[in-house]
């Protein structure tokens, strides 16, 4: 049996299983627009090394990316800046909750990684040195769009507004980054950035593609190097699942970065990649389903960066 016909059975029992779960998890109702969302749909789409992409139930439904938007955000500034934007956030996992704003009292206004809130409030004030919130956002989707090879990606305007109306704890977070001197433009240029490009929706199939430039099975699209996709991989196992991040690298052992919107997007280097949606999320924002899929995946077809043996 090739690859795909392989890949594509242990998949389809797996989905099958997902749908048939009764406990989902709770979509993120702290964002008013993302409340009632369905939490019975489930999609995931993998690309494979061998240019095959095998999609699965509602994987052709845009969602709400969400924090998964701080990996494309990273990626840029990581081109742009290199290894100066170390300088403005850290490289550690976080042990409070993603939009906590303790470490930055603590560490005097230094978030400790670029995918906790503050830290991705960081980089985007980064982003937006040379340019308004209206370019930078294009320059975001303009990357994602040339990743995907489509231009059929939109930010929800309505889930931004919503955020930026209620986001109070992103608000303080922005304030105190300012206070401390890591903000250098107004909070609600920053915000408004950030609530945007948070608010960006694509499907199970598009950003699979889109990870097919981390996981390094094609190049061509964008342009990352080697080692900004090396570091942009360390984060997302390490920092990619907020709390959950080490129970995620015990369980499933693939780079991932998810978002409260349910998606995650799971690189095995050299291999495939995967994106995966189910709305409703566990304790640590992290979806439920979504997890209890790619840990299943990961274990049926040895794609743990831990493993030592690889299926042919
Ligand atoms: N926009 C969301 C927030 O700032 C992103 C959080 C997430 O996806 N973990 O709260």
């Amino acid at each position: 049996m090739d690859e795909a016909n392989y890949v594509q059975s242990i998949v389809e029992s797996i989905v099958h299983r997902m749908r048939d779960q009764k406990v989902k998890g709770d979509v993120a109702d702290y964002i008013p627009e993302l409340a009632h969302i369905n939490p019975n749909q489930f999609g995931l789409s993998i690309c494979l090394a061998n240019g095959c992409q095998l999609s699965f139930g509602d994987s052709d439904v845009p969602f709400s990316i969400q924090s998964i938007s701080k990996v494309f955000t990273l990626a840029i500034a990581l081109g742009r800046f290199g290894d100066a934007i170390w300088q403005r956030v850290g490289r550690e996992p976080s042990s409070h909750v993603y939009n906590s704003g303790q470490e930055l009292e603590e560490k005097n206004g230094h978030p400790p990684n670029p995918f906790v809130n503050a830290g991705a409030i960081v980089t985007t004030d980064a982003l937006l040195v040379s340019g308004t919130p209206k370019e930078t956002l294009a320059e975001i989707l303009h990357f994602a769009r040339l990743a995907v090879s489509d231009n059929e990606i939109y930010i929800n305007s309505a889930v931004a507004k919503s955020e930026i109306a209620t986001g109070h704890q992103n608000w303080a977070l922005a304030h105190m980054l300012r206070a401390k001197g890591n903000l250098c433009n107004d909070c609600e240029l920053v915000l408004g950035t950030y609530f945007h490009h948070c608010a960006i929706e694509m499907t199970c199939e598009q950003l699979a593609l889109f990870g097919r430039c981390l996981a390094r099975i094609d190049t061509k699209a964008i342009h990352l190097s080697e080692t900004h996709t090396q570091n942009l991989l360390a984060l997302m196992m390490t920092c990619g699942h907020y709390q959950g991040s080490g129970e995620f690298a015990f369980q499933v052992g693939i780079p991932a970065k998810s978002g409260v919107g349910g998606g995650i997007l799971a690189c095995v280097p050299g291999r495939a990649s995967i994106a995966v949606w189910s709305p409703g999320l566990n304790q640590h924002g992290n979806s439920l389903l979504g997890t209890a899929a790619l840990r299943e995946l990961s274990r049926a077809l040895n794609w743990s960066a831990f493993s030592s043996s690889r299926p042919k």
